[in-house]
């Protein structure tokens, strides 16, 4: 039976599908969608509702609509301000829009046709009725719906549970299929799909699909909800948590003490020391451990704590007490001093027969840069002791040696200790420098500090005011150094044994550069072997012109200078390498500095060259006298001590009681004045040894007879005439070579001195034993 279509009034919907069943209301403001509800009205109330294509489109057309729409009943139509009517229908059954009556321009007429009744579909028709006498295949499909749908509100617990249950209220399939449609959220498209496909078998494979993806998405996002919260949460606890932490520990002023207290209880447990040490240091971190994290005192008792916890206590490091071994380095880092180094084989060998802590203290005493220092650094290198340096010198305080009482502000350890503690053993070798140079005032007696600190009847208990506990220092190895023993003080010297290191000879000193010095210059100025040759012949030069020193601490300067200046034109001229020679020296240093004070080359009346010894070496000088009538004053001028005025004087009375023998008129000293003069040096100089000059100086011009420019003397002289011995000979001989004198008068008690004294350096001197001034005054004049 062929339905004929009908002509209906169309409302266009927006984002919306109206599936039969389904009672929804909506808004319209479109006029012509309101002329067609008004007209639906006055005829049998019955509308299409179908969606647009496109929602963009204000006054659609029928190709802008879809095929398949839905009659409705228009249950209610109310009018609400600003022109819009709200309106509620009821889906009745699927139509299928033909065409559209053009005549009609009020409102969309078009001609529609259910699709129950079309023919097209009829072969794809199915019996739909549920129940008992449905098809397996009917009921398989109900009870599959029913299941996803039941999964779903499982998942979806705010969807109303009834739509499971409502499925008793349905009898025939392709109406239950609507039902879930409209029961189930899903996108526009999917609902439209589902309108428009008109078979039940095919409307409930999609409807099927479409319900198990939702239930999946559900799923997930169920799941990603959990995650994000469980995280939320997490933060959330850990948050207050630490904020709680952070107030309780404020409120207790504590802050970060609790760890420190455990790292510091770990540290003991850990720490090679005495149970006595321990538990002091117990006692300390327990106090600390209840003082405010705030107050001073907890920075103070920290440090004290970290100090006794960093000092060596019972460490110590394995000596290596192979002689040999330590012959030969003593021999690769150092030229000549063979005294030196067989005295310090020597003591090193009694240190290994005799036990611990009974070694006596070397004292290294010579003049500046004679290698004093790096012997000792030698010996700890030979040894594989630890090494550490203390200077002493231009220390006043006692506190610095033995530390200051904990409770002065910013106190610290005394420097026995802070070396120890840096040190990091108990037994490493301790050099204290420039010993002589140490002194006392009223902030307590450094010596007397200094004597408990190498006495090794006390030293295994020595006390720092810092740390309060007792150090052991009885297993360190000291090792002292001074310029002059004379300025050590004597309790000091008891206790030490004094090597004398001497100034070293041009010939020494040129061995020493070449072996040494240039290799570790050109080393530390990062030169290469091929960059750099200072030739022989500018050595000795550069040994003789450019320095004057005992020993070899500015010819290092120097030869460092050498090297700046090769590494500047290596990189600025791009040279490939220097070559110094006597020719280019002045070019790189400058004019030459010094210049020996050479002989007269006249012999003069009434001027004597003396020999003298300083702290930097030897030197000579250069005594003069003038007599002139007066009243028997002297008069001393020069940059001269007591000792050598004293001497002055001795060396008057001498002649003055020789005056009868010579044949000088007693009334001579009273009517004379005689006046004596020692032109200045860099370096003053005191002591006796220039006794026997002056008197013959004198007696040169008492008696008008001149001296011989080519000798010089040394030597202290008594009243009677006798000549004394004196020291540092190796330095005036030297001193007297250079100044190219070719006969030296030395005390006949220092014969044996003389004869220690290296060949190299007495060749080409005459040296004469004196024993008396007779004999001084025949040789001289
Ligand atoms: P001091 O302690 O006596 O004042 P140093 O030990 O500081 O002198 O010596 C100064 C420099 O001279 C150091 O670089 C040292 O290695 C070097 N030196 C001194 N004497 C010698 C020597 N006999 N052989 C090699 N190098 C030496």
């Amino acid at each position: 039976m062929a339905v004929t279509k009908k002509k209906m009034a169309v409302v266009p919907l927006r984002g919306l599908t109206v599936i039969p069943g389904m009672i929804i209301h909506f808004d319209l403001n479109r006029e012509r969608s309101i002329r067609a509800v008004e007209r639906a009205m006055l005829k049998d109330q019955r509308i299409i509702a179908v969606s647009q294509r496109d929602a963009g489109i204000d006054e659609p057309s029928l190709e802008d609509l879809y095929e398949i729409g839905t009659l409705a009943v228009i249950k209610q139509v109310i009018k609400l301000p600003n022109k819009i009517v709200r309106v509620l229908i009821e889906g009745i059954e699927r139509v299928k829009l033909f065409s559209q009556d053009m005549k009609e321009t009020d409102y969309l007429l078009v001609s529609v046709k259910p699709v129950k009744d079309m023919e097209e579909y009829a072969d794809t028709k199915m019996p739909t009725q549920i129940g008992e006498d449905a098809s397996p295949e009917l009921t398989a499909m109900v009870r599959l719906l029913r299941e996803l749908v039941a999964e779903y509100t499982y998942s979806n617990p705010r969807l109303n549970k009834n739509v499971e249950a409502q499925f008793e209220d349905y009898t025939d399939f392709s109406d239950l299929l609507d039902f879930v449609t409209i029961n189930i959220p899903m996108e526009l498209s999917e609902r439209q799909a589902l309108l428009e496909t008109i078979p039940v078998r095919d409307r409930f494979a999609k409807l099927a699909v479409i319900i198990k993806g939702e239930t999946q998405v559900l799923g997930i996002k169920k799941e990603l909800a959990e995650q994000v919260r469980e995280r939320v949460d997490k933060n959330q606890k850990e948050y207050i948590l630490r904020e709680q932490l952070r107030y309780i520990k404020e409120e207790l002023g504590e802050d970060n003490t609790v760890s420190d207290v455990d790292r510091y209880r770990q540290a003991v447990n850990k720490l090679k020391a005495s149970k006595e040490v321990k538990e002091k240091i117990l006692k300390e971190i327990d106090r600390f451990s209840q003082i405010s994290g705030m107050s001073s005192e907890n920075a103070v008792l920290r440090g004290y704590i970290e100090t006794l916890l960093e000092m060596p206590w019972d460490k110590v490091s394995k000596d290596k007490n192979d002689i040999e071994h330590a012959q030969k380095i003593l021999d690769d880092e150092h030229y000549g001093l063979e005294q030196v180094k067989e005295r310090m084989l020597e003591f090193l060998c009694v240190r290994n027969l005799t036990k611990k802590g009974e070694s006596p203290i070397i004292c290294l005493v010579g003049p500046p840069g004679t290698g004093k220092t790096s012997i000792a650094k030698s010996v700890a290198k030979a040894l594989d002791k630890k090494y550490v340096r203390i200077c002493l010198g231009g220390v006043r305080d006692e506190a610095e040696i033995r530390g200051h009482r904990r409770t002065y502000v910013g106190a610290m350890p005394g420097r026995i200790a802070a070396s120890l503690k840096s040190a990091g053993v108990k037994n490493p070798l301790m050099l204290l420098d420039e010993i002589d140079k140490m002194s006392s005032d009223h902030r307590g007696d450094t010596a007397s500090a200094l004597l408990e600190v190498l006495d090794s009847e006390q030293n295994n208990r020595f006390r720092d005011h810092y740390i309060e506990l007792p150090i052991d220092l009885s297993e360190v190895l000291f090792i002292a150094t001074a310029n002059s023993a004379s300025d050590i003080p004597r309790p000091l010297l008891d206790r030490m044994e004094i090597i004398e290191v001497s100034s070293y000879t041009e010939n020494e000193k040129f061995h020493i550069a070449k072996e040494h010095l240039i290799k570790k210059q050109m080393e530390k100025h990062g030169i290469k072997p091929e960059q750099l040759k200072i030739q022989d012949a500018a050595l000795s030069e550069l040994i003789r012109g450019y320095t004057r020193e005992a020993g070899v601490r500015n010819l290092e300067r120097k030869i460092g200078e050498l090297c700046r200046k090769t590494a500047r034109m290596i990189i600025k001229e791009h040279k490939k390498s220097v070559s110094v020679t006597t020719r280019n020296l002045e070019k790189l240093l400058g004019k030459e500095r010094y210049q020996y004070d050479k002989k007269n080359d006249n012999d003069e009346i009434g001027i004597v060259r003396g020999l003298a010894w300083t702290s930097v070496g030897g030197d000579t000088l250069q005594i003069e006298v003038n007599v002139m009538s007066g009243k028997g004053e002297i008069l001393l001028t020069g940059q001269l001590g007591d000792v050598m005025k004293e001497s002055a004087q001795a060396g008057i009375s001498y002649i003055r009681s020789i005056c009868d023998e010579k044949k000088i008129p007693a009334e001579y000293f009273k009517e004379h004045d005689f006046h004596i003069h020692i032109p200045q040096g860099s370096v003053p100089k005191d002591g006796p040894s220039a006794g026997i000059t002056m008197a013959t100086a004198l007696y040169s011009a008492i008696t008008s007879r001149s001296v011989r420019a080519d000798v010089a003397m040394t030597g202290e002289i008594t009243l009677r005439g006798r000549v004394l011995p004196i020291g540092g000979l190796k330095e005036k001989i030297l001193a007297a070579k250079n100044a190219g004198i070719v006969k030296v008068l030395v005390p006949k008690k220092n014969e044996r001195d003389i004869e220690e004294i290296a060949e190299e350096i007495k060749k080409g001197l005459t040296i004469v034993y004196v024993e008396t001034m007779e004999e001084v005054l025949k040789e001289a004049l």
